[in-house]
Protein backbone atom coordinates (compact mmCIF):
# COMPACT_ATOMS: atom_id res chain seq x y z
CA UNK A 1 0.00 0.00 0.00
CA UNK A 2 0.67 3.86 -0.75
CA UNK A 3 0.45 6.06 2.33
CA UNK A 4 0.88 9.48 2.69
CA UNK A 5 1.57 10.33 6.05
CA UNK A 6 1.55 14.34 7.33
CA UNK A 7 3.33 15.24 10.52
CA UNK A 8 2.32 18.53 11.81
CA UNK A 9 4.52 20.75 13.60
CA UNK A 10 4.10 19.65 17.62
CA UNK A 11 4.92 15.97 16.02
CA UNK A 12 8.60 16.77 14.72
CA UNK A 13 8.73 19.88 17.37
CA UNK A 14 12.36 18.68 18.49
CA UNK A 15 14.88 15.71 18.46
CA UNK A 16 13.07 13.51 20.38
CA UNK A 17 10.01 13.91 18.25
CA UNK A 18 11.99 13.84 14.74
CA UNK A 19 13.37 10.73 16.15
CA UNK A 20 9.70 9.09 16.94
CA UNK A 21 8.34 10.03 13.83
CA UNK A 22 11.34 8.49 12.02
CA UNK A 23 10.65 5.21 13.69
CA UNK A 24 6.66 5.70 13.18
CA UNK A 25 7.61 5.82 9.32
CA UNK A 26 9.87 2.76 9.68
CA UNK A 27 7.15 0.72 11.03
CA UNK A 28 4.93 1.31 8.26
CA UNK A 29 7.74 0.46 5.56
CA UNK A 30 8.79 -2.92 7.71
CA UNK A 31 5.10 -3.79 7.45
CA UNK A 32 5.63 -3.51 3.43
CA UNK A 33 4.58 -0.63 2.53
CA UNK A 34 5.65 2.94 0.97
CA UNK A 35 5.74 6.04 2.24
CA UNK A 36 5.62 10.01 0.88
CA UNK A 37 5.86 11.88 4.48
CA UNK A 38 4.64 15.79 4.47
CA UNK A 39 5.99 17.27 7.15
CA UNK A 40 5.09 20.75 8.76
CA UNK A 41 7.81 23.33 10.24
CA UNK A 42 8.91 22.26 13.79
CA UNK A 43 6.63 23.69 16.67
CA UNK A 44 6.93 27.23 16.30
CA UNK A 45 9.27 28.14 14.12
CA UNK A 46 6.64 29.62 10.78
CA UNK A 47 5.26 32.19 14.25
CA UNK A 48 8.78 32.78 14.79
CA UNK A 49 9.90 33.77 11.11
CA UNK A 50 6.97 35.88 11.32
CA UNK A 51 8.16 37.49 13.97
CA UNK A 52 11.17 38.01 12.55
CA UNK A 53 10.31 39.56 9.26
CA UNK A 54 7.77 42.00 10.70
CA UNK A 55 10.61 43.46 13.07
CA UNK A 56 12.75 43.64 9.87
CA UNK A 57 9.46 45.29 7.89
CA UNK A 58 6.04 45.95 9.53
CA UNK A 59 4.59 44.99 5.76
CA UNK A 60 6.97 42.71 4.05
CA UNK A 61 6.20 41.79 0.47
CA UNK A 62 4.42 38.47 0.44
CA UNK A 63 6.76 37.07 -1.92
CA UNK A 64 9.61 37.30 0.39
CA UNK A 65 7.37 36.64 2.98
CA UNK A 66 6.94 33.15 1.26
CA UNK A 67 10.88 32.64 0.40
CA UNK A 68 11.61 32.95 3.91
CA UNK A 69 8.47 30.85 5.40
CA UNK A 70 8.96 28.09 3.03
CA UNK A 71 12.59 27.84 5.10
CA UNK A 72 10.78 26.10 8.10
CA UNK A 73 9.55 23.66 6.41
CA UNK A 74 12.72 22.85 4.45
CA UNK A 75 14.99 22.76 7.56
CA UNK A 76 12.29 19.74 9.10
CA UNK A 77 12.46 17.30 6.17
CA UNK A 78 16.44 17.62 5.60
CA UNK A 79 16.42 17.02 9.82
CA UNK A 80 13.78 13.96 9.25
CA UNK A 81 15.84 12.71 6.37
CA UNK A 82 19.01 12.41 8.38
CA UNK A 83 16.85 10.48 10.88
CA UNK A 84 15.95 8.07 8.87
CA UNK A 85 19.49 7.21 7.95
CA UNK A 86 20.73 7.25 11.41
CA UNK A 87 18.15 4.24 11.56
CA UNK A 88 19.25 2.75 8.60
CA UNK A 89 16.71 4.09 5.32
CA UNK A 90 16.98 5.14 2.65
CA UNK A 91 15.18 8.67 2.21
CA UNK A 92 15.08 11.48 0.16
CA UNK A 93 13.42 15.31 1.29
CA UNK A 94 11.99 16.87 -1.31
CA UNK A 95 11.04 20.47 -1.30
CA UNK A 96 7.40 21.57 -3.15
CA UNK A 97 9.56 23.10 -6.26
CA UNK A 98 11.60 19.83 -6.27
CA UNK A 99 8.50 17.81 -6.34
CA UNK A 100 6.98 19.88 -8.80
CA UNK A 101 3.71 21.43 -6.77
CA UNK A 102 2.74 23.97 -9.19
CA UNK A 103 0.42 27.04 -7.38
CA UNK A 104 -1.35 29.92 -8.16
CA UNK A 105 0.80 33.17 -7.71
CA UNK A 106 -1.35 34.47 -4.85
CA UNK A 107 1.67 34.24 -2.18
CA UNK A 108 0.52 33.34 1.22
CA UNK A 109 -2.67 31.72 -0.02
CA UNK A 110 -1.56 30.00 -2.93
CA UNK A 111 -3.37 27.34 -4.77
CA UNK A 112 -2.38 23.97 -5.87
CA UNK A 113 -2.90 23.99 -9.55
CA UNK A 114 -1.31 20.42 -10.52
CA UNK A 115 1.71 18.22 -8.90
CA UNK A 116 4.03 16.24 -10.80
CA UNK A 117 4.24 12.47 -9.67
CA UNK A 118 7.32 11.40 -11.76
CA UNK A 119 10.05 12.16 -9.23
CA UNK A 120 8.30 10.61 -5.80
CA UNK A 121 7.50 7.82 -8.16
CA UNK A 122 10.80 7.50 -9.55
CA UNK A 123 11.93 7.58 -5.52
CA UNK A 124 9.22 5.63 -4.36
CA UNK A 125 10.52 2.29 -6.94
CA UNK A 126 14.04 2.95 -5.81
CA UNK A 127 12.63 2.14 -2.34
CA UNK A 128 13.31 5.32 -0.99
CA UNK A 129 10.75 7.30 1.54
CA UNK A 130 10.10 10.27 0.15
CA UNK A 131 9.91 13.20 2.66
CA UNK A 132 7.81 16.50 1.58
CA UNK A 133 7.72 19.61 2.90
CA UNK A 134 4.28 20.36 3.28
CA UNK A 135 2.43 23.77 2.96
CA UNK A 136 4.74 25.47 -0.31
CA UNK A 137 5.05 25.05 -3.91
CA UNK A 138 5.56 27.29 -6.87
CA UNK A 139 4.77 29.85 -9.21
CA UNK A 140 4.42 29.58 -13.14
CA UNK A 141 7.34 32.05 -12.71
CA UNK A 142 8.97 29.07 -10.85
CA UNK A 143 9.38 31.62 -7.44
CA UNK A 144 8.30 29.51 -4.22
CA UNK A 145 4.54 30.37 -3.08
CA UNK A 146 2.72 28.92 0.50
CA UNK A 147 -0.87 27.86 0.49
CA UNK A 148 -2.21 29.74 3.99
CA UNK A 149 -1.54 28.73 7.53
CA UNK A 150 -2.31 24.56 8.04
CA UNK A 151 -1.34 24.28 4.58
CA UNK A 152 0.79 21.51 5.18
CA UNK A 153 -2.86 19.40 5.35
CA UNK A 154 -3.62 20.46 2.01
CA UNK A 155 0.06 19.07 0.89
CA UNK A 156 -0.78 15.87 1.81
CA UNK A 157 -4.08 15.32 0.61
CA UNK A 158 -3.23 16.90 -2.72
CA UNK A 159 0.11 14.63 -2.60
CA UNK A 160 -2.74 11.48 -2.06
CA UNK A 161 -4.89 12.18 -4.46
CA UNK A 162 -2.45 13.33 -7.18
CA UNK A 163 -0.36 9.67 -6.36
CA UNK A 164 -3.73 7.74 -5.73
CA UNK A 165 -2.32 6.72 -2.38
CA UNK A 166 -4.43 4.19 -0.24
CA UNK A 167 -4.60 6.03 3.01
CA UNK A 168 -3.36 10.02 3.74
CA UNK A 169 -3.02 9.83 7.58
CA UNK A 170 -2.67 13.09 9.35
CA UNK A 171 -0.53 13.00 12.94
CA UNK A 172 -0.84 15.68 15.22
CA UNK A 173 -0.86 16.08 18.97
CA UNK A 174 -4.34 15.13 19.74
CA UNK A 175 -5.93 11.78 19.23
CA UNK A 176 -8.56 12.72 16.01
CA UNK A 177 -11.15 15.08 15.49
CA UNK A 178 -13.02 15.63 19.04
CA UNK A 179 -16.39 17.28 19.60
CA UNK A 180 -14.75 20.06 20.75
CA UNK A 181 -10.92 21.33 21.06
CA UNK A 182 -9.64 18.86 23.56
CA UNK A 183 -7.04 21.35 24.21
CA UNK A 184 -9.70 23.30 25.90
CA UNK A 185 -12.92 21.23 26.71
CA UNK A 186 -11.55 18.44 28.96
CA UNK A 187 -14.62 16.41 28.54
CA UNK A 188 -14.53 16.03 24.57
CA UNK A 189 -15.10 13.22 23.00
CA UNK A 190 -12.94 11.26 20.54
CA UNK A 191 -15.06 10.43 17.06
CA UNK A 192 -14.43 8.16 15.18
CA UNK A 193 -16.29 8.62 11.79
CA UNK A 194 -16.91 11.99 10.53
CA UNK A 195 -18.41 13.12 7.20
CA UNK A 196 -16.38 15.24 4.80
CA UNK A 197 -19.33 17.68 5.03
CA UNK A 198 -19.39 17.23 8.54
CA UNK A 199 -15.74 17.93 9.04
CA UNK A 200 -15.78 20.75 6.28
CA UNK A 201 -17.98 22.77 8.47
CA UNK A 202 -16.08 22.20 12.19
CA UNK A 203 -12.77 23.38 10.02
CA UNK A 204 -14.67 26.47 8.33
CA UNK A 205 -15.77 27.47 11.50
CA UNK A 206 -12.33 27.38 13.25
CA UNK A 207 -11.45 23.83 14.78
CA UNK A 208 -7.65 23.65 13.78
CA UNK A 209 -7.43 20.03 13.66
CA UNK A 210 -7.71 20.35 9.69
CA UNK A 211 -7.28 22.82 7.16
CA UNK A 212 -10.14 23.22 5.32
CA UNK A 213 -8.62 23.60 1.76
CA UNK A 214 -7.54 19.90 2.66
CA UNK A 215 -10.82 18.68 3.54
CA UNK A 216 -12.31 20.19 0.56
CA UNK A 217 -9.54 18.88 -1.55
CA UNK A 218 -10.21 15.45 0.58
CA UNK A 219 -14.02 15.44 -0.64
CA UNK A 220 -13.47 15.88 -4.36
CA UNK A 221 -10.80 13.73 -4.83
CA UNK A 222 -12.36 10.86 -2.28
CA UNK A 223 -9.33 10.73 -0.37
CA UNK A 224 -9.92 8.30 2.91
CA UNK A 225 -8.22 10.56 5.48
CA UNK A 226 -7.47 9.69 9.08
CA UNK A 227 -6.54 12.01 11.89
CA UNK A 228 -4.62 10.63 14.58
CA UNK A 229 -1.88 11.34 17.07
CA UNK A 230 1.82 11.07 16.49
CA UNK A 231 2.39 10.01 20.16
CA UNK A 232 -0.15 7.33 20.59
CA UNK A 233 -1.34 4.19 19.10
CA UNK A 234 -5.26 5.27 19.44
CA UNK A 235 -7.03 4.93 16.33
CA UNK A 236 -7.89 8.06 15.29
CA UNK A 237 -10.68 9.50 13.65
CA UNK A 238 -11.86 8.29 9.57
CA UNK A 239 -13.03 11.45 7.45
CA UNK A 240 -14.87 9.57 4.24
CA UNK A 241 -17.75 10.03 2.42
CA UNK A 242 -20.37 8.72 4.44
CA UNK A 243 -20.66 8.71 8.36
CA UNK A 244 -23.29 7.16 10.26
CA UNK A 245 -24.94 9.79 12.21
CA UNK A 246 -28.26 8.57 13.13
CA UNK A 247 -27.27 8.71 16.62
CA UNK A 248 -26.00 12.23 17.29
CA UNK A 249 -27.80 15.19 15.83
CA UNK A 250 -24.96 17.78 16.59
CA UNK A 251 -21.48 16.18 15.60
CA UNK A 252 -18.99 19.05 17.26
CA UNK A 253 -18.96 22.72 18.40
CA UNK A 254 -15.91 24.61 16.59
CA UNK A 255 -13.98 27.50 18.27
CA UNK A 256 -12.92 30.19 16.59
CA UNK A 257 -10.58 32.75 18.52
CA UNK A 258 -8.94 34.44 15.78
CA UNK A 259 -12.04 36.72 14.92
CA UNK A 260 -12.35 40.39 15.15
CA UNK A 261 -15.88 42.11 14.53
CA UNK A 262 -15.99 45.41 12.16
CA UNK A 263 -18.69 48.15 13.05
CA UNK A 264 -19.48 50.61 9.55
CA UNK A 265 -21.79 53.16 11.33
CA UNK A 266 -23.70 55.79 9.82
CA UNK A 267 -23.93 54.52 6.37
CA UNK A 268 -26.62 55.71 3.97
CA UNK A 269 -29.89 54.39 3.92
CA UNK A 270 -30.18 53.83 -0.12
CA UNK A 271 -30.22 50.93 -2.17
CA UNK A 272 -26.23 49.94 -2.78
CA UNK A 273 -24.62 50.38 -0.17
CA UNK A 274 -23.73 47.03 1.31
CA UNK A 275 -22.92 45.77 -2.05
CA UNK A 276 -20.45 49.04 -2.55
CA UNK A 277 -18.90 48.03 0.95
CA UNK A 278 -18.74 44.23 0.78
CA UNK A 279 -17.47 44.15 -2.80
CA UNK A 280 -14.41 46.24 -1.92
CA UNK A 281 -13.87 43.65 0.82
CA UNK A 282 -13.94 41.00 -1.70
CA UNK A 283 -12.07 42.55 -4.13
CA UNK A 284 -9.23 42.33 -2.00
CA UNK A 285 -10.12 38.66 -0.87
CA UNK A 286 -10.99 39.31 2.65
CA UNK A 287 -13.77 36.75 3.40
CA UNK A 288 -16.37 37.90 5.84
CA UNK A 289 -18.45 36.25 7.99
CA UNK A 290 -21.57 37.25 10.35
CA UNK A 291 -22.95 40.00 9.29
CA UNK A 292 -25.81 42.27 10.90
CA UNK A 293 -27.30 45.11 10.00
CA UNK A 294 -29.10 47.79 12.37
CA UNK A 295 -31.01 50.92 12.22
CA UNK A 296 -28.67 53.65 12.57
CA UNK A 297 -29.63 57.20 13.88
CA UNK A 298 -31.43 59.66 11.88
CA UNK A 299 -31.48 58.38 8.09
CA UNK A 300 -28.52 56.14 8.54
CA UNK A 301 -27.89 52.15 9.34
CA UNK A 302 -25.07 50.61 10.37
CA UNK A 303 -23.11 46.83 9.64
CA UNK A 304 -21.31 45.02 11.69
CA UNK A 305 -19.71 42.21 10.41
CA UNK A 306 -16.40 39.22 11.69
CA UNK A 307 -13.25 39.01 9.06
CA UNK A 308 -10.45 36.58 9.96
CA UNK A 309 -8.17 38.30 12.85
CA UNK A 310 -5.68 38.03 10.01
CA UNK A 311 -7.24 40.42 8.08
CA UNK A 312 -8.84 43.00 10.26
CA UNK A 313 -5.95 45.90 9.42
CA UNK A 314 -6.75 45.10 5.81
CA UNK A 315 -9.90 45.64 6.06
CA UNK A 316 -9.70 48.55 8.36
CA UNK A 317 -7.04 50.46 5.80
CA UNK A 318 -9.72 49.38 3.05
CA UNK A 319 -12.75 51.33 4.96
CA UNK A 320 -10.82 54.44 6.09
CA UNK A 321 -9.40 55.52 2.94
CA UNK A 322 -12.35 54.82 1.19
CA UNK A 323 -14.70 56.34 3.88
CA UNK A 324 -15.69 59.29 1.29
CA UNK A 325 -16.56 57.05 -1.70
CA UNK A 326 -18.28 54.48 0.22
CA UNK A 327 -20.29 56.92 1.87
CA UNK A 328 -19.86 56.20 5.56
CA UNK A 329 -19.75 58.05 8.98
CA UNK A 330 -17.27 56.14 10.58
CA UNK A 331 -15.89 52.59 11.03
CA UNK A 332 -14.87 50.95 14.19
CA UNK A 333 -13.39 47.48 15.31
CA UNK A 334 -13.31 44.96 18.06
CA UNK A 335 -10.71 42.13 18.14
CA UNK A 336 -11.87 40.43 21.72
CA UNK A 337 -14.19 38.20 20.50
CA UNK A 338 -14.30 34.95 19.52
CA UNK A 339 -16.88 33.01 17.51
CA UNK A 340 -18.31 29.31 19.11
CA UNK A 341 -20.13 27.17 16.94
CA UNK A 342 -22.50 23.95 16.84
CA UNK A 343 -22.23 21.66 13.82
CA UNK A 344 -24.25 19.18 13.10
CA UNK A 345 -26.05 17.36 9.67
CA UNK A 346 -28.93 16.38 11.76
CA UNK A 347 -29.56 19.76 12.80
CA UNK A 348 -31.82 20.46 10.23
CA UNK A 349 -34.52 17.84 11.60
CA UNK A 350 -33.87 18.85 15.13
CA UNK A 351 -35.61 21.83 16.47
CA UNK A 352 -34.43 23.32 19.42
CA UNK A 353 -31.10 23.35 19.14
CA UNK A 354 -30.58 27.38 18.78
CA UNK A 355 -32.52 27.70 22.22
CA UNK A 356 -30.43 24.65 24.12
CA UNK A 357 -27.06 26.84 22.75
CA UNK A 358 -28.51 30.27 24.43
CA UNK A 359 -30.13 28.65 27.39
CA UNK A 360 -26.28 27.49 27.99
CA UNK A 361 -25.17 30.58 27.82
CA UNK A 362 -27.41 32.19 29.30
CA UNK A 363 -26.69 29.38 32.56
CA UNK A 364 -23.07 30.41 32.20
CA UNK A 365 -24.15 34.10 31.93
CA UNK A 366 -22.11 35.15 28.88
CA UNK A 367 -23.78 37.70 26.68
CA UNK A 368 -24.22 36.98 23.38
CA UNK A 369 -22.88 39.60 20.54
CA UNK A 370 -24.34 38.12 17.13
CA UNK A 371 -25.96 35.34 16.14
CA UNK A 372 -26.07 33.31 13.03
CA UNK A 373 -27.44 30.50 11.59
CA UNK A 374 -27.67 27.51 8.66
CA UNK A 375 -29.44 24.54 8.18
CA UNK A 376 -26.74 22.59 9.62
CA UNK A 377 -24.91 25.09 12.28
CA UNK A 378 -25.42 28.10 14.84
CA UNK A 379 -22.29 30.82 15.37
CA UNK A 380 -22.46 32.83 18.14
CA UNK A 381 -19.94 35.67 18.58
CA UNK A 382 -18.79 36.47 22.60
CA UNK A 383 -16.23 38.22 24.05
CA UNK A 384 -12.86 36.70 24.31
CA UNK A 385 -12.28 35.99 28.00
CA UNK A 386 -15.55 33.81 27.63
CA UNK A 387 -14.46 31.80 25.20
CA UNK A 388 -13.36 28.27 27.27
CA UNK A 389 -16.20 28.88 29.93
CA UNK A 390 -18.71 29.38 26.76
CA UNK A 391 -16.95 25.91 25.16
CA UNK A 392 -17.33 24.10 28.39
CA UNK A 393 -20.91 24.78 29.28
CA UNK A 394 -22.27 24.59 25.53
CA UNK A 395 -20.26 21.16 25.21
CA UNK A 396 -22.04 20.16 28.37
CA UNK A 397 -25.64 20.67 27.12
CA UNK A 398 -25.35 18.78 23.81
CA UNK A 399 -22.78 15.91 24.69
CA UNK A 400 -23.95 15.08 28.21
CA UNK A 401 -27.40 14.19 26.54
CA UNK A 402 -28.17 10.28 26.23
CA UNK A 403 -27.54 8.92 22.74
CA UNK A 404 -30.63 9.38 20.59
N1 LIG B 1 4.08 25.64 8.97
C1 LIG B 1 2.85 26.14 8.42
C2 LIG B 1 2.01 26.78 9.51
O1 LIG B 1 2.44 26.85 10.62
C3 LIG B 1 2.07 25.10 7.68
C4 LIG B 1 1.55 23.96 8.52
O2 LIG B 1 2.01 23.74 9.63
O3 LIG B 1 0.67 23.26 8.06
O4 LIG B 1 0.95 27.26 9.25
MG1 LIG C 1 -2.24 22.06 11.36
Amino acid sequence: MLYVQKFGGSSVADKERVLNVANRVAQTVSAGHKVVAVLSAQGDTTDDLLKKAREINSNPSKRELDMLLATGEQQSIALMSMALAAIGLPSVSLTGQQVGIHTSSSHGMARIRSIDTERINYELERSNIVIVAGFQGMDRYGDITTLGRGGSDTTAVALAAALNADLCEIYTDVEGVYTADPHIVKNSKKIDVISYDEMLDLASLGAKVLATRSVEMAKKYRVNLVVRSSMSRAEGTLVKEEAKVESTYVSGLAIDKDVASISVIGIKNEPGMAYKIFSALAKEKIVVDIILQSIGRGETKDISFTVNLGDLHKAMDLLQSNRQSLGFERVSYDDNIAKISVVGAGMATHSGVASMLFEALFSARINIMMISTSEIKISVLIDNKDTDAAANYVHEKFFSLPAR
